[in-house]
């Protein structure tokens, strides 16, 4: 089979999605499936559908356009400020938009008056994160200005936090939003439909014992295809962690001695990887290096280590004797390691279910085809 790829479970993606549904309605939250990681994939867009989220968000247009193409028409909200210069395409292609310059909301109306649209935009509120968002004190002003602008509906706030400032959603910072939420509502009369607390981080508080409050969505993307809480990177109860893995071919099988010799300075990506140990050692070569994925951020499968990586290559010992060339390897990885996977054109995309997959002779760390 082709390689490098990443095989997509969309049966195991599906589950994940639907037991968040499930145990966030509970709570009276509804979730926002979100996109970006997957390139806007519409494999994995019908899955998030299927699983029962109430609408799809992307940071990027031209992913909420290519969804449009392959004939999804679920509602999809551009969850990053549109920029200035795409603010038709945002009109056109998304019914709502996370925002927070009124100079760009006033694009948008425009825009939409253009086209006789009416697109709804959610006002990011900074709860200490320090990524978007209005400040507090300033909502007031803004909500007032967005309600002047014709073809604009104001559809509720948002918050974003563990982004930049590793801020952690808890109960204070979520009681912030639903009293600003409420504190909205009273000053202008009118009801907020979705208040939006934040991403995959907001998990652990969501399902607490908190009273949820005024939050009624979250949005998730992290925890739906790789099954982990992104705080502490701890897998989610009942969720699979395999949804997506990376799958790489060895071009190289050797021995060679463990200590690199000749004089050392700087290697292509900066660093010097310090070998520990000597004597020679098993290691291989696999076609897979920084230009295709985030090799820290990969999770080589029992046995095997990773020595390390250039842009083209990723050099591996295993414990279980040397791979043989032609064989493949399979990785579990983080969110960093995923999106420049998704984002590689030298990386397939191989959307299966499980009982379509074919497991290849001879892929180490197959679940179903462990080399032990
Ligand atoms: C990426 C993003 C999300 C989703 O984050 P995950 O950690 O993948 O769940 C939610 N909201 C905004 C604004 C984002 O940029």
């Amino acid at each position: 089979m082709t390689a490098p790829r990443l095989d997509i479970d969309l049966d195991r993606i599906e589950h994940n999605a639907r037991t968040l549904v499930k145990r966030l309605a509970i709570r009276g939250i509804s979730v926002t499936g979100v996109t970006k990681a997957s390139l806007g994939s519409a494999s994995i867009a019908n899955a998030l559908l299927r699983a029962g989220v109430s609408a799809l968000g992307d940071s990027r247009i031209e992913n909420i356009e290519g969804m449009r193409r392959n004939g999804i028409d679920a509602e999809m909200t551009l969850i990053r400020s549109p920029m200035l210069s795409q603010v038709d395409r945002v009109v056109r292609s998304a019914n709502s938009s996370f925002n927070t310059e009124i100079r760009i909301i006033t694009a948008l109306s425009n825009a939409a008056c253009q086209t006789r649209q009416t697109h709804e935009v959610l006002l990011m509120v900074e709860l200490g994160d320090l990524r978007e968002g209005i400040m507090p004190d300033d909502l007031n002003d803004m909500v007032s200005a967005v309600m002047q602008l014709p073809n604009i509906k104001l559809a509720g706030i948002g918050a974003n936090l563990a982004c930049h400032g590793g801020v952690v959603p808890d109960a204070n910072n979520m009681a912030e939003l639903s009293a600003l939420a409420e504190s909205v509502e009273n000053a202008f009369g009118i009801h907020l439909a979705m208040v939006s607390g934040g991403n995959s981080a907001n998990l652990e508080w969501a399902l607490s014992d908190e009273d949820p409050g005024r939050i009624n969505s979250l949005r998730l993307g992290e925890a739906i295809l790789l099954g982990c809480e992104p705080l502490h990177r701890q897998p989610i109860n009942g969720l699979y962690t395999d949804a997506i893995s990376l799958v790489a071919e060895v071009i190289e099988s050797k021995t060679k001695p463990t200590q690199p010799w000749g004089t050392i300075a700087q290697t292509a990506f900066g660093t010097v990887p310090v070998a520990s140990g000597s004597g020679n050692r098993t290691r291989s070569i696999l076609a897979i290096g920084h230009q295709d994925v985030d090799p820290s951020g990969l999770h080589a499968p029992a046995g095997v280590e990773i020595l390390g990586a250039s842009g083209d290559h990723l050099i591996i010992h295993s414990e279980n004797g040397n791979p043989a060339v032609g064989d493949e390897i399979r990785f579990r990885m983080n969110y960093s390691a995923l999106i420049r996977a998704m984002t590689s054109p030298f990386v397939v995309r191989d959307h299966r279910t499980i009982g379509d997959r074919t497991i290849g002779d001879r892929t180490i760390g197959d679940t179903d085809n462990l080399i032990t």
